[in-house]
């Protein structure tokens, strides 16, 4: 049979290749991996110093942008080198982990020397801003698509993981989720180049700022954490989905609208870009009730705003991972909008929200 979710293919074909797991490690399934480094090396406890006792450990994520799919053929190369590195330190971001390295591994059509030159240019400013050096990679010639691999540090114990949220805790957003999606129907003509929020929104969509520092800052504070990339409803469901007693009650009054509204977006359009559009690289966490004020405290460090939307509660009887409360009180399952490039009925092309037209 073949496989009809991505997830679903990775667990027929790739999980058997991961090892066993050391305490504190995290493979295939969240943001980025964490690894006890090195793996195999000197057991801890025959380490002298309480640092090489307890060495931070190595997280690691690999993301890949294809021409055509995830972004279109004649973007600015500029903004594809930054996009390209920020898509992968925002999976770094969700883990709390602190940026370090990367590598690049380039596939190119031709060697054309401008779009070289910028397509650099926006990857060093990504890289100089968030403290990650180039240390490898690889370039071939063939369908223009850049793999980029992150490679970054965590304190032991301090990683936040996607599957650990508790009944109870309050479900917080950074940012304005949704300005992506409408950065490309922009983009697209669907909406006005000329609405007061478009130059922004083509700016998130282009130009997104992995909430690195909001991260770290949500160390000991957030109990569970990932970044937005497949939409707000689909990665919210990655929060709850192997946690068969937890679901997420989001609260409609509580979306961060207005501003979306204020850009000039219609109400309708705001609200499916808010819950299901993708591309926003913003954080999703959870944190105990009793932690809000370490979390707007990390948020005023960061200089991110964040939004308190929802509440983890116990799974209803029904089953639903996601539901939302309505203005009115009433309460409903919503089901969640996003990507899935190998879903059955998804739409050939990978993430419509950006692909190419
Ligand atoms: P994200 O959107 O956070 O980058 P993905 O949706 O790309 O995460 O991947 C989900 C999880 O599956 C991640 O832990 C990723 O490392 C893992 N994964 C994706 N593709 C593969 C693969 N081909 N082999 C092994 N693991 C994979
Ligand atoms: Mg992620």
């Amino acid at each position: 049979m073949t496989p009809t979710t991505e997830f679903a293919l990775i667990r027929r074909y790739f999980a058997a290749l991961t090892p066993p797991l050391q305490p504190g490690e995290v493979g295939i399934g969240d943001d980025a991996a964490l690894l006890t480094w090195p793996r195999a090396g000197t057991p801890q406890r025959e380490r002298s110093s309480s640092a090489e006792k307890y060495p931070p450990m190595l997280a690691v994520t690999t993301d890949t942008l294809v021409a055509g799919r995830h972004f279109f053929p004649d973007v600015d190369a500029e903004a594809l080198g930054w996009k390209a590195l920020a898509v992968n330190l925002s999976d770094l971001a969700a883990m709390g982990a602190t940026p370090e390295a990367f590598l690049l591994a380039l596939t190119l059509p031709a060697a054309n020397p401008t779009w070289l030159e910028r397509f650099a240019a926006g990857l060093a400013a990504c890289a100089s801003r968030y403290g990650a050096a180039l240390v490898g990679g690889d370039t071939t010639r063939g369908p223009l698509t850049v793999t980029i691999t992150a490679l970054g540090s965590v304190p032991r114990g301090e990683a936040i993981r996607r599957d650990t949220a508790r009944v109870t805790d309050d479900l917080w957003v950074s940012g304005y989720p949704g300005r992506a999606a409408l950065g490309l129907a922009v983009r697209r003509g669907e909406l006005p180049a000329t609405l007061p929020g478009a130059a922004e929104w083509i700016d998130a969509l282009e130009r997104p700022e992995p909430r690195v520092a909001l991260g770290v800052a949500l160390r000991g504070v957030a109990s569970a954490m990932l970044d937005l990339s497949d939409g707000l409803t689909q990665d919210a469901t990655h929060l709850v989905e192997n946690r068969p007693e937890l679901a997420l009650l989001l609260h409609h009054a509580a979306l961060p609208l207005s501003p979306l509204i204020a850009g000039g977006a219609p109400l309708e359009v705001a609200y499916r870009a808010l819950l299901g559009g993708g591309d926003d690289y913003e954080l999703l966490f959870t944190a105990p009730v009793a932690q809000r004020d370490a979390v707007a405290a990390a948020a005023a460090a960061a200089g991110i705003a964040v939004h308190r939307i929802g509440t983890v509660i116990p799974r209803p009887a029904e089953g639903q991972m996601l539901l939302i409360k309505e203005t009115d009180g009433t309460i409903r399952p919503l089901s969640p909008q996003g990507w899935d490039p190998f879903r059955d009925g998804a739409p050939k092309e990978d993430r419509p929200w950006k692909a190419a037209r």
